[in-house]
């Protein structure tokens, strides 16, 4: 039936919004002549019965007979490839499956007046699994958790307005995007928030623009008051995109509704109109960058808490030594590890030969060689440093002593010459190598601490190598 439905659809409306609005709902039940649909979000709901009513009042009346009544239910999988766009509104309380929002029924006699919803209802397309408790905070993400949470508190505060999150993939964007707007629905229950990817977005304008509706969709975007918007590098080269977003921007920020957007990269580096990313900068710019070693192990440790699986110290570390540019990555590991205990049955332990096994499928290098560079990883992470830090001229105690000791394990390690090692070192000479190793040896003689450190340095370096 909805696919005959669907083909009487698609003969009367555009194709980009046939595939837009259409073609993500699923048919779920038929009941006499009540047919129910399932629908994506809130959205699509007052995007169907404001644009697209006629048309789906005769498909399905050609389908069904002119008795024949619709009903909806809003999806309870995910949006926006995250999971549920639990609508915050009365009516569309969505949660479980299949408790989740029926659609408000259409009266008797008339199939598709709904009554006793009153607008604007805004759906907010949130992930209830990201929130601030959730995420771990570090160095390398403390300003932009403080921004977001600042903001989540007090969205009516436009001191940060707007808020741009940025960083690579996998470093936590969405993440904090969503805790805004998880915290802000609990704190504030009356302000609409909108989280949306500008991929999204674009879409829906371009759909408007085919149906003629564009402004109908810039108004209903100014009924926010929370505006989140995911990774508006998605705005480059997308001319129409930008304009109706820079007005769109204004219009937000001139009734003092928070904006927070995500990008992978510097706004300064967006290659988008002067005037958008003018505005852009006006408010505050925060970066997200790889956690430390340490960090990684909280993040994992606490994903793993909330899977209920039990990951030994030293794998937890072998892991995290070998992820070092990716979060997202940090939880596919532990989720393979998981499924592969799972399939290996009750007796598979989680140890460092399954976590080889898995890595596999993530890095490249893996289990080979000590190597000069898994040495000064292993240093400056250990002392909080850079890895060219190592090589740089500086004088600072703490990096002559991490310096010292990398010289050191090297020569210990491997096999290249002082020479070479001066080279790998800012290019020290032979003497000052000499000179370094002499320092570590003496130290280790005298000095509890450094002892200890380089033992403890020398397990993490054989965990490095997956020996541990
Ligand atoms: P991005 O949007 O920057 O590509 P995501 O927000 O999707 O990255 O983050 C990838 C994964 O890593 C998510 O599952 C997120 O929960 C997790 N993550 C990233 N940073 C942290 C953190 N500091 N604490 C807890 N989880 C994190
Ligand atoms: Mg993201």
């Amino acid at each position: 039936i909805w696919n005959n439905c669907l083909q009487n659809i698609r003969q009367n409306v555009d194709p980009q919004s046939f595939q837009t609005w259409f073609a993500p709902i699923r048919p779920v039940a038929l009941q006499q002549n009540e047919l129910t649909i399932q629908i994506p979000n809130r959205l699509f709901y007052e995007w169907l019965e404001e644009h697209y009513v006629d048309v789906l009042k005769s498909s399905l009346q050609q389908a069904l007979g002119t008795t024949g009544r619709l009903q909806y239910r809003i999806s309870p999988s995910r949006g926006e490839g995250r999971s549920g766009a639990p609508a915050q509104n009365g009516a569309a309380k969505s949660g479980n499956k299949n408790t989740s929002a029926p659609g408000p029924r259409p009266a008797p006699g008339n199939p598709f007046v709904i009554p006793g919803v009153t607008r604007p209802r805004i759906p907010s397309n949130l992930d209830t699994r990201y929130t601030f408790d959730n995420f771990i905070e570090g160095d390398c993400n403390s300003l932009a958790r403080n921004a977001a949470k600042a903001v989540a508190d007090n969205p009516a505060n436009t001191a940060f307005n707007p808020l741009v999150i940025h960083g690579n993939v996998g470093l936590g964007k969405t993440h904090l995007l969503q805790a805004i707007g998880n915290h802000i629905t609990q704190k504030f229950p009356n302000k609409a928030v909108l989280y949306v990817s500008t991929d999204t977005f674009t879409n829906q304008l371009v759909s408007s623009i085919g149906s003629n509706t564009t402004n109908d969709l810039v108004n209903w975007y100014q009924n926010v008051d929370v505006l989140l918007v995911d990774d508006i590098q998605q705005l480059v080269k997308r001319k129409k995109t930008q304009d109706v977003f820079f007005n769109l921007f204004n219009v937000l920020r001139q009734n003092n509704k928070a904006v927070v957007m995500t990008c992978d990269r510097p706004i300064i580096e967006l290659d988008i109109e002067e005037r958008l990313r003018s505005r852009f900068q006006w408010g505050l710019s925060a970066d997200l960058s790889m956690p430390a070693l340490e960090t990684r192990m909280a993040i994992l440790k606490s994903k793993a808490d909330s899977t209920a699986v039990d990951i030994p110290a030293n794998v937890a570390e072998f892991i995290c030594f070998h992820i070092q540019h990716n979060i997202r990555q940090l939880e596919g590991v532990l989720n393979n590890l998981v499924l592969h205990k799972g399939v290996l049955g009750d007796g598979q332990e989680i140890d460092l030969k399954l976590a080889k096994e898995v890595l596999k499928n993530f890095v490249t290098e893996i289990n080979k060689e000590v190597t000069p560079d898994v040495i000064q990883r292993t240093v400056a992470d250990y002392y909080n440093l850079e890895v060219e830090n190592l090589a740089s001229a500086t004088r600072r105690r703490q990096v002559v002593l991490a310096r010292q000791i990398s010289m050191f394990l090297v020569k210990q390690y491997t096999e290249e010459s002082l020479k070479s090692i001066g080279r790998m070192f800012g290019g020290r000479d032979h003497s000052t190598v000499l000179y370094s190793i002499k320092t570590v040896k003496d130290l280790m003689e005298t000095n509890d601490e450094i002892r200890k450190s380089l033992s403890e340095l020398e397990r993490k370096i054989r965990i490095g190598r997956g020996e541990g």
